[in-house]
């Protein structure tokens, strides 16, 4: 950490921020000219908070060195984390994973479906909501166990993985029994409780990035899950909120190669909630492969028209294929391996 004072700066705040530093068992290196007061603070400056330090009046300037999501970053790890899933299956490294499945789990029929179209496709990860987070109360809430029980049963049918989306804490026992990725929301991605707790777990975790999230605040919420101890995260960008309105979110390709560059973690895209758009889907998707996304989450519906959530941004399964074929041409193209 580097602090810069201001001209003319008051010793008697100098000599408390001094002393500070010192509480923090920090050192300071003096890098100071003749024209200005400037110093590095070394030690373990995670524990030091920029504010903390702009309450001393003598303070300028503050800039950090090194990341604050210290164990998440490129500079903790060079290289890329590769997360085994079982089975052959794996996420992160040199693979492209697509993970498709329904907004919502709905009826049997309708993940038996999925199950066979994922099949199909030559896809290992269904997913599907089982506790949905909706803006109105009054829309469809979930099956609830029910829907994971679904999912786990479509899934071992098929010999898929399952993924799915936990609203919180007290349902950490219940997600262990049917899940093999458990999903964070973008509503929950700083829910700082709920991610603590998902950091003691050695299941992997798909962070999803907040609607209104710096890439520095999902990548810090990244950082409280492998703080705790559990190391299989998976990022996901899907989509932030702007001023345009014209689609659901707008993509923000920018932030998968920022995460890469910041980060050892795999990098996803979810196109689906991104664009709410079904004409804009498979475009993207190709935009996430050759971007160099580590993979990507697409929401599918035998019936769109009739699917409990999310109907406009479902992909039907000839849709599905259709992009499925243009990810496998352009993967065979650019040399990646799609999984
Ligand atoms: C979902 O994946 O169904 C979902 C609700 O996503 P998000 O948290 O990105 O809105
Ligand atoms: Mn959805």
């Amino acid at each position: 950490m580097i602090i810069k004072l201001k001209p003319n700066y008051d010793l008697e705040s100098e000599k408390r921020l001094m002393d500070f530093i010192a509480e923090k068992h920090c050192t300071i290196k003096d890098v100071s000219s003749d024209k200005v007061r400037i110093f590095g603070v070394i030690g373990d400056t995670l524990k030091i908070d920029k504010s903390e330090v702009y309450a001393f009046d003598c303070v300028l300037d503050v800039i950090r060195v090194l990341a604050p999501y210290k164990k998440t970053s490129r500079e903790f790890k060079a290289s890329d984390t590769v997360i085994d899933l079982g089975d052959g299956i794996t996420i992160g490294g040199s693979v492209h994973t697509v993970i498709a499945g329904p907004c919502s789990v709905e009826t049997p029929e309708q993940m038996d479906q999925a199950g066979a179209a994922l099949k199909a496709s030559g896809i290992h990860l269904l997913r599907g909501g089982a506790y949905k987070p909706r803006t109105s109360p009054y829309s469809f809430q979930g099956l609830g166990e029910e829907g994971l029980q679904l999912m786990r049963k479509t899934a071992d049918k098929y010999g898929l993985k399952v993924i799915s989306e936990i609203p919180s804490v007290d349902l950490i026992p219940q997600f262990l029994k049917y899940v093999d990725i458990i999903q964070v929301g973008a509503r929950n991605m700083q829910n700082f409780h709920l991610l603590k707790a998902l950091g003691k777990l050695s299941t992997p975790i798909f962070l999803k990035r907040g609607m209104s999230a710096t890439i520095e605040e999902w990548l810090m919420s990244a950082e409280y899950i492998i703080n705790g101890g559990n190391e299989q995260v998976i990022l996901c960008e899907r989509g932030i909120r702007t001023f345009e309105t014209y689609t659901r979110n707008t993509l923000d390709i920018n932030a998968v190669l920022a995460a890469k560059e910041l980060s050892h973690l795999p990098v996803f895209v979810d196109p689906s909630h991104a664009t709410g758009r079904t004409s804009m889907i498979a475009p993207l998707a190709q935009a996430a492969l050759v971007v160099g996304a580590h993979g990507q989450m697409i929401e599918i519906h035998p019936d769109p028209e009739k699917a409990l959530s999310d109907g406009a941004q479902s992909l039907n399964f000839d849709q599905f294929e259709t992009l499925m074929q243009g990810l496998n041409q352009l993967a065979s193209a650019t040399g990646k391996a799609l999984q």
